[in-house]
């Protein structure tokens, strides 16, 4: 067993983590999280309803889960644009750096039949978009139908449809009555080449024996617990723990480049309209100002032939 050893008890009772295994000579692969602290960070900073609360922790969460199998400098994104009234989610992971934001984070439904925050229901009919920069020339995309917007069953969907991998998946975020986040946590197992029906209908009690996953974590296990339990009855082996945070790589220096791109009428049409220019980060909502000195050095600049 490889774990990372750098860390000590505290760290792994706060911080989020996923950890990754295999199981019988490696037919199976898992991956389980716990995400309470990226999804309470991203419900902070987007300020959401429970509801988009709920529907964005399951994306970031599943981004986090992904993103686990990519190597250094790749990066994943999943989009989940849907014709409901949160219109879309995105979300991207980079190493241990989890980002992602949804299109009306203050959207919120009623709760659905059985209680729960109707994610379905504000995701709406849409499609699932992956896209993998392998570091390629092309980043790898994929997309399917949304089955039913809950994001677990649409990614397990995916899988099978697209990498042809019978998977299961579960997301879930539990939100509390002021609207933090209490729990978040998720798991992918994959069945791979040679793992036999007997190895599914397995995974399948376990799954069912599982239970919710945010509730587990709600519970204090651990992803190595909840990975006990999934994988109860074969041969485990963990390999690694993987940390992972909400973190955002936007910069002040990308903002000046991307508005020194827009070419020097543009820029002289901001100053004279507005004074400045000022930029948002979808991702993580930091404003960036630039005043009307710093714009009219960007106008000069960009009349540059050589910049
Ligand atoms: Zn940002």
């Amino acid at each position: 067993m490889e774990v990372n050893t750098l860390v000590g008890p505290e760290e792994i009772k706060r911080e989020d983590y996923l950890v990754r295994a295999t199981a019988e000579d490696g037919r199976i692969l898992a991956f389980v999280a716990r995400s309470t602290e990226l999804v309470e960070e991203a419900r902070r900073l987007h300020n959401t309803s429970p509801t988009a609360t709920a529907a964005l922790g399951r994306v970031l969460t599943a981004a986090a889960l992904m993103g686990a199998s990519l190597k250094e400098r790749q990066s994943l994104t999943l989009r989940v644009v849907g014709d409901g009234p949160l219109r879309a989610i995105v979300a991207t992971a980079r190493g241990g750096a989890v980002r992602g934001y949804v299109g009306e984070p203050q959207v919120d439904l009623p709760l659905n039949a059985a209680g729960k925050l109707d994610v379905g229901a504000a995701v709406g009919k849409g499609v699932l978009y992956v896209t993998k920069d392998l570091g390629l020339r092309e980043p790898y995309n994929g997309s399917v139908p949304l089955v039913s917007g809950e994001i677990g069953k649409d990614l397990a969907y995916y899988f099978a449809k697209s990498e042809q991998t019978p998977s299961a998946v579960a997301l879930g975020v539990l939100v509390g009555p002021a609207g933090a986040v209490k729990a978040a946590g998720g798991y992918l197992v994959q069945l791979l080449p040679g793992a036999g029906d007997g190895m599914a209908a397995r995974l399948e009690e376990n799954v069912q024996a599982t239970g919710p996953v945010s509730r587990l974590v709600s519970r204090a296990c651990t992803p190595e617990d909840i990975l006990a339990a999934l994988l109860d009855g074969f041969d485990v082996q963990i390999h690694e723990r993987h940390f992972f945070r909400f973190a955002c790589d936007c910069s002040r220096e990308r903002v000046r480049e991307i508005l020194l791109a827009l070419g020097p009428e543009e820029l002289e049409k901001l100053l004279a309209e507005q004074g400045g220019a000022e930029a948002t980060c979808a991702f993580c909502n930091q404003v960036y100002r630039f005043g009307e000195g710093e714009l009219a050095e960007l106008v000069a600049l960009s009349r540059r032939p050589e910049h």
